[in-house]
């Protein structure tokens, strides 16, 4: 008999009725398959905790946030085994803790390290439906662990990986991945497959449809991946190894991510040093950088920019005054109010003139690029968030990705 593991977001564990048409889903797949169940926390509720945990201490315990945010999924696991029961579906419930779902010690962000299939394993050959708690773990001192925001997706990818299933299910909002974010652009289409290199740019990019660590696993593991509507029935997307020849489209998507802020230090000495003066000073306060940009010297003094995380912002501008001031450089300038859109495409590869044509599109729409970076599969820019949309649209046409324009 094939194993499926079929992981349930947010959205769908939304309330009683949504949690039905799961368990319906869920009813309908054992009847010819063993099935492992993922859910995430019922939609809010890991934002509600957090508030919550935010209006009692300051900078909450991590220890103690990770054993109140692994509550949300508590909740679901139950209430969703009640809901097979109900239809005279067996099922059981199991927290990562149960399971053993082995990570490693950061809390807020564990990394699963291993996960023991053998209760599991047990719970299916009773001819149960086991349901799992996403987004959780346990460390090697017995501490609850989460796994980042987004992290169900991560468990179910990595109990699909352990369990040898025959295809990891990603039920969620839409009925698969587009060519970008439908919520920005309606003409946006679904694609039928996507490659795990490009899935993981669109991830990396802000493609939240699936957090970028389960992509990885899935590649890594050769997990058949697939993410499917649970309001909606239909072949979903596909995310496959490049070999499976798909029509080659040049670029797959556009994606975006509006959490990040940009700071420049102008006038900063061009001399050897500086760069890691800079950066070696953020590092040590593990805050991560993302594009970083130093332009050419003039009269000896040249400007560093680079971007962190938006909750990072104030953070690094307070980090980087002194710093500034011993470096008698002439000024540090933060704007939080920025936005990065990347094209992404294995296409881009073989390819010349992707980077003018989006500039073109751009510029056309009266866009200004205030940084740019690439890849091999991938362009970036970051303009200002106003023109975030503008933007998304225009390279979306641009590319030929709108759905009227497809085959
Ligand atoms: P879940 O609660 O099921 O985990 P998420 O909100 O994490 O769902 O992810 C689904 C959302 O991802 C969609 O509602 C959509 O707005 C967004 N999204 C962003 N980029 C894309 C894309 N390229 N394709 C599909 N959905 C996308
Ligand atoms: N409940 C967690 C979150 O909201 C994990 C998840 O949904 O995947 O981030
Ligand atoms: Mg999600």
């Amino acid at each position: 008999m094939t194993l499926i593991v079929q992981k349930f977001g947010g959205t769908s564990m939304a309330d009683p009725e949504t949690i039905g048409l799961v368990a319906d889903r869920v009813a309908a797949a054992q009847k010819t398959q063993q099935v492992v169940v993922v859910v995430s926390a019922m939609s809010g509720q890991t934002n509600q905790l957090v508030e919550l945990a935010n209006a009692v201490q300051e900078t909450p315990d991590r220890r103690e946030m990770d054993v109140l945010l692994s509550t949300g999924e508590q909740v679901s696991i139950a209430l969703l085994s009640m809901a097979l029961k109900s239809r005279g579906v067996e099922a059981q419930s199991f927290l990562g803790s149960q399971v053993r779902i082995h990570t490693d010690e950061t809390h807020g962000k564990a990394r699963i390290k291993s996960i023991d299939v053998e209760i599991i394993e047990s719970a299916l050959n009773q001819g149960k439906v086991a349901v799992v708690a996403g987004f959780q773990g346990v460390d090697q001192s017995g501490n609850i662990t989460t796994l980042g925001r987004g992290g169900s997706d991560t468990s179910a990818v990595a109990l699909a990986a352990a369990l040898k299933a025959d295809e990891c299910q990603i039920y969620t909002d839409v009925d698969g991945v587009y060519t970008t974010d439908p919520r920005i652009e309606p003409d946006a289409r679904r694609l039928e497959k996507i490659t795990f290199e490009e899935m993981l740019e669109m991830a990396s990019l802000g493609a939240k449809v699936l957090r970028i660590r389960s992509v990885e696993f899935a590649g890594k593991y050769q997990v058949p991946l697939r993410v499917l509507s649970t309001f909606k029935d239909g072949p979903g997307t596909l995310i496959t190894l490049e070999e499976q020849k798909m029509e080659q489209a040049l670029i797959s998507g556009i994606a975006f991510n509006k959490d990040e802020a940009k700071i420049t230090i102008r006038g900063v000495p061009d001399r050897p040093g500086v760069a890691y003066a800079i950066l070696g000073k953020v590092a040590d306060e593990n805050i991560e950088v993302d594009m970083i940009i130093q332009n050419t010297g003039a009269d000896g003094t040249t400007d560093f920019t680079f971007t962190v995380h938006r909750n990072d912002f104030k953070q690094t501008m307070d980090l980087l005054a002194p710093i500034a001031t011993e470096l008698k450089a002439r000024d540090v300038h933060g704007d939080d109010r920025i936005v990065k859109v990347s094209v992404v495409g294995v296409g881009m590869r073989s390819h010349a003139g992707i980077a003018s044509t989006m500039f073109k599109a751009l510029s056309d729409e009266g866009i200004n690029v205030e940084m740019i970076s690439t890849s091999e599969i991938k362009i970036s820019v970051v303009v200002n968030e106003k023109y975030l949309e503008l933007a998304v649209r225009a390279l979306h046409r641009e590319f030929g990705l709108d759905q009227q324009k497809a085959d």
